[in-house]
Formats: C-alpha cells, structure tokens, sequence
C-alpha cells in the first residue's frame, strides 16, 4: 500500500440471470417458494454474486468469473453463500475487513422486501458485519426490458471496506 493511500475503499458490483422454470430461486442466500428460479452453474444468487464484484472491485481483485470460472465443475450447483466466504476470505487474507454493504434487487416477481430481514440474517455473519450494515433494496422495472417481461433479474451492489 502507498504511503498516504486510503484506508478505505469502495466497490461495485453488477450482476444479472435469466429466470427459468425448473430451478430453485436463491436471492441473498436465501431459497424463495417461486414458480420460476434463476439459471446458472452456481444456484445463481444474482445478489450475492453482485456483492462479490462490490467487495473484489474494491479491493482490485477483478470480477467473480476470474476466481470461480463457470466452467469448474467444484462450483457446478454451488451455494453463493460458499462463493461470498471465499470472496470475505480474500479480501480478510490482504488486510482488508467489509464495513457496510447496500444492494439493489430488480425483479417484478416475487416480493423481495419480506425477504428481506432473512438475507440480511444469512449475509451478515458471511461478510463478518452487523445486520444493519447490510442493506438489501428492491424494485420492479415497471414491466419494461428482460426485467419486465420476467426473464431474468438483476442486481447492483456496493460495498466499503477497510483496512484492519
Ligand atoms: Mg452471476
């Protein structure tokens, strides 16, 4: 670290799945009741991977795919919780602790928000911080794009860390 550099650092991170009939929906670390889930190689949380990227971007450590390629069969199916451990991992292995995180789900369908307080419950102790600074947001893209037509979700995130 340069002499003078920050002792904090901020991150974003950006991450979007299509919804698919026959998979379970996990949302931030959490499985959903749903008529559809989200499809990908992991179990798809779009939230926690977008939490990833908000916590590697910080520290400078690239994006989720470099460190869990989609092609390794160790993450075929695999629980995002296991993913955001490792990420926590990285960042506690270089000096670095999380300080609060905010997130933004887009989804038409299900309601996120009664969700809300259990992601919030699951993520916290991952990312090594009280409840309330995890923030988890939700909206609707007002029936308009992929989002509208309930193809997929997205999500956005962002996150501060600091220097232990
Ligand atoms: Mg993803």
């Amino acid at each position: 670290m340069m002499p003078g550099a920050p002792s904090v650092r901020v991150g974003f991170g950006y991450d979007t799945h299509r919804l698919v009939e026959g998979r379970e929906l996990w949302l931030g670390g959490i499985r959903i009741e749903h008529s559809t889930g989200l499809d990908g190689h992991s179990d798809a949380d779009v939230l926690l991977h977008a939490v990833c990227d908000a916590l590697l971007g910080a520290i400078g450590l690239g994006d989720i795919g470099q460190h869990f390629p989609n092609t390794d069969p160790a993450w075929k199916g695999a629980d995002s919780k296991r993913l955001l451990a490792a990420v926590v991992k990285l960042l506690i292995d270089r000096g670095w602790s999380v300080g609060n995180v905010d997130c933004t789900l887009v989804m038409e369908q299900p309601k996120v928000m009664p969700h809300a307080p259990a992601m919030r419950a699951a993520m916290a102790p991952l990312l090594g911080v009280d409840q309330d600074a995890v923030s988890i947001k939700a909206t609707t893209n007002e029936s308009m794009g992929f989002v509208g037509r309930e193809e997929g979700a997205c999500a956005y995130a962002v996150a501060l860390v600091h220097k232990t």
